[in-house]
């Protein structure tokens, strides 16, 4: 599949990880690990540190998929507000989901903690404003649940955001518990840590082209003919999976990101705070080192790769416009511009664990504006899964909710 194209910053900021070991021969290991990028990389982390023997098999350069493209923002807020959440999946597990990307972006810093090195993970507050009237009806019903909840939440009016962020908007919903993180590096840091402490043996450039169910374990094989043997399979080859999956659960969809060239720090408000807004589909911002500004949004609904890269001038445009729109004073001019293939599902819910009647075969399929912090609870879930322990997310975030 056809990911991205374009420009993305963040594989011209970092030097490739160019390494190239792909499988020519048979293998056999407890749990193969399909997809190199962060979600994979996460999964393999959980792994090693509960000393469960893996590999990981990519058919690309390691995590030049997806994870290179990602803007990387790490908000405990899922693209559903919880008040909707609450509706269609039930409070109760719509607050598990809150609550476990608000672990989820904690869990992320200590894997860098861990691991002694800090692939750009920032804590920066995050500023949800409305957009509009009616995003004042949205920002109200989402400020009351994440207080009754006790959510980490702030109300902000309209002359507080003029005050402290300089732009206009009928009011804002701020917390303090948000991230923001160069996903690429983060991916290939854990990659290269563990093949460094031999943990982890990575197979680049094999593609799995099949995956059989063979005794008590799986049966992979790869386009050039050979077998891998392995009692558990995790699935974390993104939007790709598809293959995988006995029936599509997601939708595929495109997006749009530009970086600006830096500019004068003074001119970046207040925290460096992600910015984002309640209209649909909607535009959010971020900073990098301080100086760039990364604007995304503008999302489509098709899938088509060649439709999307021929929409990729006409929607840098418009999402330049809409920066300076909200910022007329900051100078702003795009520096790298580029689009992707995207995903979201029904709910707003990422889709992780085994298929129901299909044991041994884990998905790791974090779908949606929240792919990251999802990855990071579908590297524990799937771990704990493997030792034998329970995982009340898998409530909220397994198969079993469309099975009902
Ligand atoms: C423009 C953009 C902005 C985004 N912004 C955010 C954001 O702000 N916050 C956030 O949390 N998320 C964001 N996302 C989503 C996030 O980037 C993804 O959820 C995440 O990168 C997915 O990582 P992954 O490892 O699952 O997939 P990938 O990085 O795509 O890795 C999957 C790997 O699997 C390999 N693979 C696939 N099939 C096979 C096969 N058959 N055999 C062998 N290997 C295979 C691929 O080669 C690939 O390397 C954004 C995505 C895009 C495109």
């Amino acid at each position: 599949m056809d990911l991205y194209s374009g420009l993305p910053y963040w594989i011209a900021k970092n030097s490739l990880y160019d390494y190239f070991n792909p499988l020519e021969k048979n293998y056999t290991t407890d749990v193969a690990i399909i997809g190199s990028g962060i979600t994979g990389s996460l999964v393999a982390n959980q792994l090693c540190k509960a000393g469960i023997k893996c590999c990981i098999i990519d058919k690309r350069t390691p995590s030049t998929g997806s994870s290179t493209a990602s803007t990387a923002l790490l908000q405990y807020e899922i693209d559903e507000p919880l008040y909707k959440m609450a509706k269609s999946v039930g409070e109760e597990n719509a607050l598990l989901a809150y609550r476990s990307c608000l672990q989820a972006i904690t869990d992320v810093e200590n894997v860098f903690k861990e691991i002694g090195s800090n692939p750009g993970f920032e804590r920066v507050p995050s500023v949800f404003y409305a957009s509009n009237k009616q995003g004042r009806e949205i920002i109200e019903k989402e400020y009351a649940i994440r207080k009754k909840h006790g959510l980490p939440v702030k109300l902000l009016k309209e002359s507080d955001v003029k005050k402290q962020y300089g732009f206009d908007a009928p009011c804002a919903l701020m917390n303090e518990e948000s991230a923001q993180i160069d996903a690429y590096l983060a991916s290939i840091t854990i990659l290269d840590y563990y093949m460094k402490e031999n943990k982890l043996e990575l197979f680049t450039h094999t593609e799995v082209a099949k995956c059989d169910k063979k005794g008590g374990g799986y049966e992979l094989s790869t386009n050039k003919g050979h077998k891998v043997k392995c009692k558990y399979v995790i699935i974390a080859a993104g939007f790709e999976a598809g293959m995988f999956l006995p029936k599509q659960v997601m939708q595929l969809t495109s997006t749009y990101a530009l970086i600006s060239e830096p500019v004068d720090p003074k001119y970046i408000w207040k925290d460096k705070s992600l910015l984002w807004e309640t209209k649909e589909p909607y535009i959010y911002i971020r900073t990098v080192n301080g100086n760039r500004i990364i604007v995304g949004g503008e999302d489509e609904n098709f899938h088509d790769p060649v439709k999307r890269d021929e929409l990729l001038r006409k929607k840098t445009a418009k999402l330049e416009k809409k920066f300076r729109k909200l910022f007329p004073d900051i100078p702003f001019k795009t520096d790298m511009a580029w689009c992707g293939t995207f995903s979201s599902t029904k709910d707003g819910l990422p889709y992780i664990g085994e298929w129901p009647g299909k044991k041994g075969i884990f998905f790791a399929l974090g779908y949606g504006g929240n792919g990251i912090t999802f990855s990071m609870s579908a590297a524990q879930m799937i771990c704990n899964s493997i030792e034998g322990k329970e995982d009340e997310r898998y409530k909220v975030f397994g198969f079993e909710r469309d099975m009902k």
